[in-house]
Order: structure tokens, then C-alpha cells, then sequence
């Protein structure tokens, strides 16, 4: 018995991915550029992708690019859109960004820029007031992730936008990374300028991102080479994965708000049933989160030996933190929220999709129960 709850890690691919991903790796493998007809074909279909893609995003299809995971993007986004205008060295995001833009601007400010990291507050909200102050003339990128992807909260993008437009003129630009919210919130809504997608996160496979880039945007590439994707995203296309990301995209569309509900429910089941059952527990995800994520503290025990007692039971989570209790390793999420050590220590996330059954939950509880149980009773028992 599997029963995968760590779907913010990866997911399993649909089989309509399975199958779309074989046709095109061994019957319509043509690569795009090629002038005969498979070629063609190729092209077709990676038109018919982004297409796809981008109605999903509320961009237009001229203004998606496909990259090779949400990764790429978040760099594509942050080295792209540096000005050349040395005056304009300012950059704000959060403390609670994935590594992928967190390690971007880092790279940025060896080079010269200035970053300015937003706080959280304790349920992981931007502190607005700081944005607002942190604006100067300088500024010309605000980065803010769309959902968080450790305890899942949703960013409020629609104030963000407010206030760097009333601060700039509309000059300052909004990067989401939505790779967390692509599938799970209504990201077709969201007022950015620039949006990184990932494949894997949504049951198509790994090794595809796609990137929204608005019109307005001068972005510049940072990988050289034949020129694909009209030269902001050099190399032969991944068009199995592409292919199957585009039909991801179609699922998406009809299908959100079913997914959304089914997801809202299992979450609803989990967290009741661990909140009755279990004592001493700290709810990390907020009200205003995604239904795809909750990150639940099982105070006095440590979150890496709950995960491995319930892998054995087929259960698969994550931590809050990685694996350490060193404080260095612990969550940047966690901690930015307040969280103590400790807190830290037992946090554990619970991460869905709609594969997942509210049959799964009943077992999940009985098996948190026990596991929390044990290991209060006899220290770490492993
Ligand atoms: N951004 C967020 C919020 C993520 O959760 C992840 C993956 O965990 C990434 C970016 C990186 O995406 P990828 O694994 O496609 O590089």
C-alpha cells in the first residue's frame, strides 16, 4: 500500500501523460525546426501547447516559453529582466521564497544588486507595509511567490500589484513563481508581469517549466544557442513533455474547481481528524492557503522520524524542515513565521492531489496517531 502525501514534491503522471509523452517519443518525434513533415507536425503541437498553456495563465500564447522546469524559470525571470540602466539595482522579494529564486538573488547580490527580502507574519502573509517602504527609484523587479509551498498559504499578489503601481507608475515589475499555485488556485487571475510554471508539480512529468512573460517585458535570455522560442529559450523543445504539458493544461481548465473542492475536503477530513485525535499539535497552514497543503507541528516529537516510521507504513510526507535538527538547515519558511526550534523540529507536511481519497485519510489519521503517540511515550524510538 502506497499512499502518496507529498505531492508538493513531485507528482505521479497521469496516464494521459504517459501515453501522449510515448507517441511522441516514438512515433511523432520530429523536432519542431525540421522543414518536412514531421517537423511540421511537431511544430503543430507545440503551438497547440502553448496555446493551451497560456489560456490557463491568462497570458496570451505569443507570451508563454517553455522551459525546462519551474527552476529555469524563476532564473530566466530574475537574471532576464535586469535593466541596463545601472541605476536601476533593486530587487524586493520575500524570506519565504523556494531556493530557486532565494539562490537566484543571491547570485544577483554577489554581482552587485541590492535585495530587499520581505517578512511574514506568523501565517506567512507578506508584510505589505514593508513593501510599501522598500520601494525607491530603484526598484525594477518585486518577486512574490503565488502559493507557498511549505505550508501553502496564498500570497496576496492583488495588493502586491496595488501598491507597486501606486508606488511606480506601473514601472516596477511582478514575478510569481506559480509553481505551487498552477493547478491549485486560479492563476489565470493573478496581475504579474512575469509567472514560472512546472510540469512535474501537476501530473506531467519532470524536465518541463514554461514561463508567461507579458509583451511589455524586455526579457533577455540566459541560455544561447539555436535560437528556439524566438531566442529566449535556446534549445531543441521537449516536445513529449511539452505535448503532455499542454493536455495537463487542457485538464486544468475543465476541471480546477472539481479538483479544488476534492482537495478542500480531503484537507478539511485530514485536519479535523488529527486535530480530534491528537494532542499538543500546531496548525502551520492558514485559513487563506491552498487546499493542495497542510503543514501540521507534532509539538516534542521530530518531523524526519514521524516521516520514516510512516514510510514504513506506506506513507509518504515531508518535513517542515530538513532533515536536522541543526537550526541552520531548519525551514526559512517556518522560521520566518515564528516558529520556535522546536516547532520546527515536528513539523510535518501533508501534500495532496486529486488522486488522493478521503478513504486514504482514515488510515493517515490512525497512523499519525499512533506514530505521535509512540514517539511521545518512548522519546525516538527509531
Ligand atoms: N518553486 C516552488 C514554489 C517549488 O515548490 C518548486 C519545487 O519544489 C520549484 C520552484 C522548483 O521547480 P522544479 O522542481 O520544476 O525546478
Amino acid at each position: 500500500m502506497t499512499i502518496y502525501l507529498d505531492n508538493s514534491a513531485t507528482t505521479i503522471a497521469s496516464q494521459k501523460t504517459v501515453e501522449i509523452m510515448t507517441k511522441y517519443l516514438i512515433e511523432d518525434y520530429g523536432n519542431p525546426s525540421s522543414l518536412h513533415r514531421m517537423g511540421f507536425r511537431a511544430e503543430k503541437t507545440l503551438k497547440e501547447a502553448r496555446k493551451n498553456i497560456a489560456r490557463t495563465i491568462g497570458f496570451s500564447e505569443k507570451e508563454v516559453f517553455f522551459t525546462s522546469c519551474g527552476t529555469e524559470s524563476d532564473n530566466l525571470a530574475i537574471f532576464g529582466v535586469m535593466p541596463k540602466d545601472k541605476r536601476q539595482n533593486h530587487i524586493i522579494s520575500t524570506k519565504v521564497e523556494h531556493p530557486a529564486v532565494l539562490k537566484a538573488l543571491k547570485e544577483l547580490e554577489k554581482r552587485g544588486k541590492k535585495v530587499t527580502y520581505l517578512d511574514v507574519d506568523k501565517d506567512c502573509n507578506v508584510d505589505l507595509k514593508g513593501l510599501e517602504e522598500a520601494i525607491d527609484e530603484s526598484t525594477y523587479l518585486v518577486s512574490v511567490m503565488a502559493v507557498n509551498n511549505e505550508v501553502g498559504t496564498i500570497m496576496n499578489l492583488d495588493m502586491i500589484k496595488k501598491i507597486i503601481d501606486e508606488k511606480s507608475n506601473g514601472k516596477i515589475l511582478l514575478h510569481s513563481d506559480a509553481v505551487q499555485g498552477y493547478g491549485k488556485i486560479h492563476v489565470e487571475k493573478l496581475p504579474v508581469d512575469l509567472m514560472s510554471l512546472s510540469g512535474h508539480k501537476v501530473h506531467c512529468t519532470k524536465g518541463i517549466g514554461a514561463i508567461g512573460v507579458r509583451d511589455k517585458v524586455n526579457l533577455n535570455p540566459i541560455i544561447f544557442g539555436g535560437g528556439q522560442e524566438r531566442g529566449k529559450r535556446s534549445g531543441t523543445e521537449n516536445l513529449p513533455a511539452i505535448a503532455a504539458f499542454g493536455e495537463v493544461a487542457k485538464d486544468i481548465e475543465s476541471s480546477l474547481d472539481e479538483n479544488i473542492l476534492k482537495g478542500r475536503k480531503i484537507k478539511e477530513k485530514l485536519k479535523k481528524g488529527i486535530e480530534s485525535e491528537i494532542k499538543d499539535i500546531l496548525i502551520n497552514t492558514p485559513e487563506n492557503s491552498s487546499e493542495f497543503i497542510l503543514s501540521i507541528s507534532f509539538l516534542g516529537t521530530r518531523g524526519e522520524v514521524i516521516l520514516h516510521t510512516l514510510e514504513e507504513k506506506g506513507i509518504m510526507v515531508s518535513t517542515g524542515s530538513a532533515c536536522s535538527s541543526n537550526s541552520k538547515s531548519m525551514s526559512h519558511v517556518l522560521k520566518a513565521m515564528g516558529r520556535t526550534n522546536k516547532e520546527i523540529e515536528g513539523a510535518i507536511r501533508f501534500s495532496f492531489s486529486k488522486y488522493n481519497t478521503l478513504e486514504e485519510m482514515d488510515i493517515v489519521i490512525d497512523e499519525v496517531k499512533k506514530t505521535v503517540g509512540r514517539f511521545r511515550k518512548f522519546g525516538s524510538f527509531r
